[in-house]
């Protein structure tokens, strides 16, 4: 199998080399003031961008968020290019990265680490705090900002209690989100996700997806309904629908054909 190369493109100026350092040191995205996609590509001929349209989308509605209009053909062109040699068996992560300075794609091999979740992951609660987002628009509720100290410092406190991943638990104790991830859950034979309103919980394109093919409720739960449902999956697009093996140390069932169901609807254009 050919090698996937890895690949940088820069919005206005075109493809440039790979490991060029494309952000001036005073750009506002370096600060977090800015908005990213992470999409996953199936290599080709011809390359499949799984879900191109709805990450757009939700690009869209970030750059609305921070007053800034996103050229709609310009990234399609700029995303056509950096995607085009992407070889069969590969796959590859293309992310997007917008401030009011500068605009990236890149083009790198899905991490092991990522690949390896899919096949299940170890969860903790972590509590985030906030408990209901007030009609807030500058707190950026549904926008993917590049403000993710948080969610790294998350992942990086699971990882110290010796697990893969974590769930935000508001104040109240309720279960968010994952720091990347979406969670579903199946309970009572049905699947539940967390209510999204007013919450600070990013609108997820593998939710969305996964909702548009079975009948997704939304539900508050606590860690201890979670324990007792039927299996648990933190959806997100590099990782499909990765199977949450326990939380807290206490192991959750693991439907391995729900799973595989799941994860084609999750991973697939
Ligand atoms: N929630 C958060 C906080 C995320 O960062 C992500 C993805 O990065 C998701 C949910 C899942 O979104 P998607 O399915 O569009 O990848």
């Amino acid at each position: 199998m050919q090698p996937l190369r890895n690949r940088t493109a820069v919005l206005g100026t075109g493809e440039v080399p790979w490991d060029s350092p494309v952000i001036p040191s005073d750009d506002p995205g370096l600060r977090g003031d800015g908005f990213f996609e992470t999409l996953l590509v199936h290599g080709g001929p011809p390359p499949r961008i799984v879900r191109l349209r709805e990450h757009l989308d939700r690009f869209e509605r970030s750059a609305a968020a921070f007053a800034l209009t996103l050229d709609r053909t310009a990234w399609e062109h700029l995303v056509a290019g950096i995607t085009d040699d992407v070889p069969a068996g590969a796959e590859a992560v293309l992310r997007l990265t917008a401030s009011a300075g500068t605009c990236t794609a890149t083009l790198r091999p899905v991490p092991q680490s990522v690949r390896e979740g899919r096949d299940g992951v170890h969860v903790v609660s972590l509590a985030r705090g906030t408990s209901t987002t007030p009609d807030a628009p500058w707190l950026l509720a549904a926008a993917k900002t590049s403000s993710y100290a948080v969610n790294s410092a998350a992942l990086r406190e699971a990882r110290r209690r010796g697990a893969d991943d974590a769930l935000f638990l508001d104040a109240t104790g309720e279960v968010l989100e994952a720091p990347t991830a979406n969670l579903l859950w199946r309970a009572d034979g049905r699947w539940w996700t967390p209510p999204q309103a007013g919450r600070n919980v990013l609108p997820g394109t593998t939710l969305a997806a996964v909702a548009a093919q079975f009948d997704v409720h939304e539900t508050s739960c606590r860690p201890e309904d979670l324990q007792r449902s039927d299996g648990a999956w933190l959806l997100s697009s590099l990782r499909g629908a990765a199977p949450v093996r326990s939380l807290d140390g206490s192991p959750l069932p693991v439907d391995e054909s729900l799973t595989t169901v799941l994860a084609r609807t999750a991973l697939e254009p």
